[in-house]
């Protein structure tokens, strides 16, 4: 003995198991400042660590985890919405248009109406989207925009004759203005045309997207996410994170993408990014993980190979010419920007798999991680061995086909719907993946990793269970499959000392439970940076430990 001794833990937990993600199971865990001090197999193995301002929690009955990394998520999307009209409560066409016309009565004179992306029309009794003509009878003149997730609005005649769009409007390039059989917009618009209706609403202001942010990020703490990828923001709501993340109001990490628009010439996506400065600068909080172009649609608008079981005339749409695409990504690689593109549907992957190939050719080798797909719903075989080949990595997101499986089935059809996302034929071929969720809510991850186990969904039954992976490796693709995505693979993602303190804790055991008691598992706390972050029944003491 040299006579000094260790610094005493700040916190110290006893469980009944704490699961490290390494393969190793322990029963005690020591926290000192945002970071994970020790760990041991024995309940009472860290004691000595203990001293007399250590805050013991003796939980049991608990088991624990590293809080969830979300690899494609949209937070700040999620916490605008709890500032909009909150349509996806509404279960019924009815129900939607009496919020739009309570709100039109409380709104000044000819003040926007924006809704909730967060509804889907599944969730309505009519299993339909709201007509522009319904939104026009409810608004009494307001303009009124409901975007439906990231690809899909409807807009009412007075928001489309504010972006200029009538009977004789184009579609624009990447996207479809819906008519009816006169040839007049009905309101339902899809890509580019979503874009600009969107450009003309008025954006909440940076105070508001601040204050909505420490609400929503305290909202996916209480479900035991500790980080998440924010898969596409500009450069103003940039800004609201950084104010939030100076003034403490995160309660997660978040790893923001940077909007780089299709509607840019390769020039002015060029000066665009490097107008953005150095890459990756932040803290563990809050650091920008790079740039995010967006190649196809969704599940309307997604580029096919072959046409869409509901409409054999369409096939989906390309935003980006292949060689501006290369041309810009090529800039940006070389200057350290790492890169995601959203890829929906089987064609737009094999375009952007073009699109890395070149990029690849011309800057030599990159690290893992840099050049990143986004979703690929839809794949086959051969792309993903030119995935694996070419060390692009993969998010991949069960929640869509848990959210919108039965739009799948109705556009897409049958086939296509029970292949999405093939997880097992991925990790087959060595692939590298980081799960998350995107826009489907509710965001419970749990409910992500039963259906990764279960290929359950919300609404269209079980599709394609042959594609079905272990509950354990879905959590590890959903901690440390994340923080390698997030080249923090050293700092996250699993219990060993030497991380930071993210770990989340539940009543059963989700490696031995019975899958379907996890679709609806919730937290009973959240430690982010060894700041508790959730903890409603208050069973870890002081809010702030000691340090
Ligand atoms: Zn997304």
């Amino acid at each position: 003995m040299d006579g000094s001794l260790p610094p005493r833990l700040d916190r110290l937990i006893r469980a009944r198991a704490i699961h490290s993600m390494t393969g190793e199971v322990y029963r005690s865990v020591g926290l000192r400042g945002a970071g994970i001090a020790a760990v041991s197999p024995e309940p009472d193995g860290l004691d000595d660590l203990a001293g007399a301002g250590t805050v013991l929690t003796d939980a049991g009955d608990l088991t624990l985890l590293p809080a969830f990394a979300d690899s494609h998520e949209h937070l700040l999307e999620a916490s605008r919405n709890t500032l909009l009209v909150p349509v996806d409560r509404a279960r019924s066409i009815g129900e939607f248009t009496a919020m739009i016309a309570a709100a039109s009565r409380d709104a000044a004179h000819g003040e926007w109406i924006l809704t909730s992306m967060a509804w889907h029309e599944s969730n309505l009794a009519e299993n339909r989207l709201p007509t522009g003509a319904e939104l026009d009878a409810a608004a009494d003149g307001h303009p009124v925009l409901a975007r439906r997730g990231g690809h899909l609005a409807v807009a009412n005649t007075a928001a489309l004759a504010a972006a200029g769009i009538g009977p004789g409007s184009p579609d624009p390039a990447a996207g479809k203005i819906g008519r009816l059989p006169d040839g007049r917009p009905d309101g339902v618009l899809e890509g580019g045309a979503v874009w600009q209706v969107a450009a003309v609403a008025p954006a909440a202001t940076r105070a508001e997207l601040t204050e909505a942010l420490r609400r929503g990020s305290a909202a996916y703490a209480a479900l035991g996410v500790g980080t998440i990828r924010e898969a596409m923001i500009n450069s103003d709501e940039l800004a609201a994170y950084q104010a939030a993340a100076a003034r403490g109001k995160l309660s997660v990490r978040a790893r923001p993408l940077i909007r780089v628009g299709n509607e840019l010439t390769a020039d002015e996506a060029i000066a665009f990014i490097d107008g953005l400065g150095a890459p990756g600068v932040g803290d563990d909080w809050l650091r920008p993980w790079g740039l995010k172009f967006v190649m196809d649609g969704g599940v309307e608008g997604g580029a096919l190979e072959q046409p869409y079981a509901s409409d054999p005339a369409h096939s989906g749409h390309l935003n980006w010419d292949p060689d501006v695409l290369t041309r810009v990504c090529v800039h940006a690689a070389r200057r350290g920007w790492r890169i995601g593109t959203h890829a929906a549907g089987d064609r737009a992957v094999g375009t952007v798999l073009d699109v890395y190939e070149a990029v690849a050719g011309q800057t030599g080798p990159l690290p893992p991680w840099t050049l990143v797909i986004e979703h690929a719903l839809l794949s086959d075989a051969a792309q993903r061995q030119r995935a694996v080949r070419g060390g692009f990595g993969l998010t991949v997101q069960h929640a869509l086909l848990w959210n919108m499986g039965s739009e799948m089935l109705h556009t897409w059809g049958p086939e296509r719907t029970s292949r999405v996302n093939p997880l097992d034929q991925w990790l087959a071929i060595g692939a590298d993946l980081a799960v998350g969720t995107d826009m489907a809510r509710p965001f419970n991850p749990m409910t992500s990793v039963w259906g990764m186990a279960t290929r359950g969904t919300k609404a269209a039954g079980v599709q394609g269970h042959e594609h079905a992976i272990p509950v354990a490796t879905a959590l590890e693709l959903y901690t440390m499959g994340t923080a390698r995505l997030n080249h923090e693979a050293e700092r996250l993602g699993s219990i060993i000392p030497g991380k930071l303190a993210d770990l989340v804790a539940y009543r059963i055991d989700p490696m031995t439970a019975d899958l379907d008691e996890l679709a609806e598992l919730t937290p009973v706390w959240t430690i982010v940076g060894g700041r508790v972050a959730h903890d409603p029944a208050g069973l870890l003491g002081p809010l702030e430990v000691s340090t």
